[in-house]
């Protein structure tokens, strides 16, 4: 399998220390801008060993999360946001991709600090509930929900679990454990998992428009987007599981 023009992954150094934080003034002074002015709104935690990534969205008077990691030392959510000048009191809403330890293990953390709006699918629900996460928004396919700037769009897409879901504007895809830059998607083995609906979600993202990719786990994708979404598309056939 080949995709056209080599992929733009950025790779970050995991220990971003710097011994310099500043408090949030309208700025994001560690934001994927400094890669794709058009990004600058994003900021990005890059997940260590399982953990998932953590993608920030400012638009200097709240802060919204997408995922939050697993929790766990050295993936705590709020060391992490002091790092890049952002305070975790900040947080007003955080949205789940899937409910897997490695996404939700965060939300504890930052409970503790602020009562963010929290948005999950009802089919993964249950999964916030074990871990003491009782007051929640549902999402459905095709609601919109403001991160900062952006106005997502919610694409509700089981086959990794069955409440997955990705969000994307025209420009933008955060695609939780659906889909990974190279062509690579979710496995399907664990509880709720369904490879025949992966497939049927797959074909829904393979037909979007998108640029950038902002997967669970690894390095975003900063350009064609969509050609790695179809090559998952086909791909997903090869492998069953
Ligand atoms: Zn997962």
């Amino acid at each position: 399998m080949h995709v056209s023009n080599a992929p733009l992954f950025l790779s970050f150094p995991h220990d971003q220390s710097t011994g310099k934080t500043t408090r949030v003034e309208g700025q994001m002074p560690e934001s994927l801008g400094k890669y794709d002015p058009s990004l600058r709104d994003i900021c990005f935690i890059e997940g260590i060993g399982l953990c998932s990534n953590i993608f920030i969205f400012a638009d200097g008077e709240s802060i919204s999360l997408v995922d939050t990691g697993s929790g766990t030392e050295p993936n705590a959510v709020g060391p992490q946001m002091e790092r890049l000048g952002l305070e975790i009191e900040a947080v007003t809403r955080v949205v789940i991709t899937h409910g897997h330890m490695d996404h939700i293990g965060g939300l504890p953390e930052i409970c503790e600090h602020c009562s963010p709006e929290i948005f999950v699918h009802q089919n993964d629900a249950d999964d916030l509930k074990s871990i003491g996460i009782k007051s929640v928004v549902y999402m459905e396919d095709g609601d919109d929900i403001r991160l900062g700037r952006r106005e997502l769009r919610v694409i509700h897409s089981p086959g990794h679990t069955e409440g997955s879901v990705c969000l994307h504007d025209k420009e933008i895809i955060l695609t939780g454990d659906t889909a990974f830059p190279g062509g690579y998607f979710g496995r399907t083995d664990l509880p709720s998992g369904d490879w025949r609906k992966l497939v049927d979600s797959l074909d829904k993202l393979s037909r979007l428009e998108v640029r950038v990719m902002l997967p669970g786990h690894g390095e975003p994708l900063l350009s064609e987007a969509s050609s790695h979404l179809k090559l998952a598309r086909k791909t997903v056939e090869l492998v069953r599981y």
